[in-house]
């Protein structure tokens, strides 16, 4: 009796003094396919150890505001404006199609994914660049609070939720497709091949409240502020690295900038825009296979559904 009381007060007072032992975050890929890693997968929930849920990307793979996997969401990062990451359609339900050809059959146009979404759930999306005026009129435009949408431009940060949000530079491009502007002006610019222009695409840093930092690297190149800013400044622990080739960094150049720029104590690959798991298991000869053989730290797939955790210092302690 005694010695059980003293126990469950040692186990107290571990806590109490190492609170961030305790705590995790934890990351659940919302994909097109349960257990497995599809072509169009982008979106993530990461779950502060405070409860604030923050939707990454939400794309084509959350089957819009209606997801039962998506509960409360309290914050939207859109890492720019393309249709696989906004969400400019979805699909009709989780698991619908297959892998290989995923369910892409309702449109989200001309609101987004990611606009309904945090109009249903009421989140607040966080975006930088010159985004947050595009989501605050489509926000006002369907009777919700323009205020919602929050602005972080690059070398600031904003706390929502008690979690840090920065954007860091991504090198790619970031044009409004005219299917979200519509009416005559919508037109004349799908007539003439021209996107609108919301400035530059970015990447997130987030700082959890239990210390961890993780780089969300969004669709980009190779960049030196992945040295210079991501590892040199925010000394991120954790990152999600977009991993797919052609329109971003392809497996060679997103392991050249884990294990020599970033130097993340985990990764997370995503944006493979391929197979790259069958059965839950890693396909041979895919991209993802490729990125994991040629990262030195730890790389954990995000297979649909699966909830990894992270501790502070970015070391993957549960569902890997
Ligand atoms: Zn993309």
């Amino acid at each position: 009796m005694r010695f059980a009381r003293m126990a469950a007060l040692a186990v107290i007072f571990a806590v109490l003094a190492f609170p961030a032992l305790a705590q995790t975050v934890k990351v659940t890929p919302l994909g097109g396919i349960d257990g497995e890693f599809c072509p169009q997968d982008r979106a993530l929930v990461f779950e502060d150890p405070n409860g604030t849920r923050i939707l990454y990307d939400p794309g084509r793979t959350v089957a819009g505001a209606e997801d039962p996997r998506l509960g409360k969401i309290d914050i939207i990062l859109v890492s720019h404006m393309h249709g696989d990451h906004v969400g400019n359609a979805h699909n009709k339900a989780p698991n619908a199609g297959t892998c290989e050809a995923p369910d892409m059959s309702v449109s989200a146009l001309p609101n987004s994914s990611a606009v309904n979404i945090a109009l249903a759930k009421k989140s607040k999306i966080v975006t930088g660049s010159e985004m947050p005026p595009f989501f605050a009129a489509k926000l006002k435009a369907n009777g919700g609070d323009p205020a919602n949408s929050i602005l972080v431009r690059f070398g600031g940060s904003v706390t929502v939720g008690g979690v840090r949000i920065a954007t860091v530079s991504a090198l790619h491009s970031n044009g409004l497709d005219p299917d979200y502007i519509g009416g005559d002006l919508g037109k004349a610019m799908k007539e003439a091949g021209i996107a609108g222009d919301v400035g530059l695409a970015t990447g997130y840093v987030l700082k959890f409240s239990n210390g961890l930092v993780a780089y969300l690297s969004g669709d980009t190149g190779i960049t030196a502020d992945q040295d210079l800013v991501v590892r040199g400044h925010y000394g991120a622990k954790l990152a999600v690295m977009n991993i797919g080739d052609g329109f971003t960094t392809g497996p060679a150049e997103a392991a050249y900038v884990i294990n020599d720029l970033v130097k993340p104590v985990s990764v997370i690959p995503s944006h493979a825009n391929e197979v790259g798991t069958v059965k839950g298991k890693v396909r041979p000869g895919s991209k993802t296979e490729a990125f994991i053989k040629a990262v030195k730290a730890p790389a954990h797939v995000p297979l649909s559904g699966k909830t990894m955790e992270f501790d502070a210092g970015g070391k993957c302690t549960a569902g890997c």
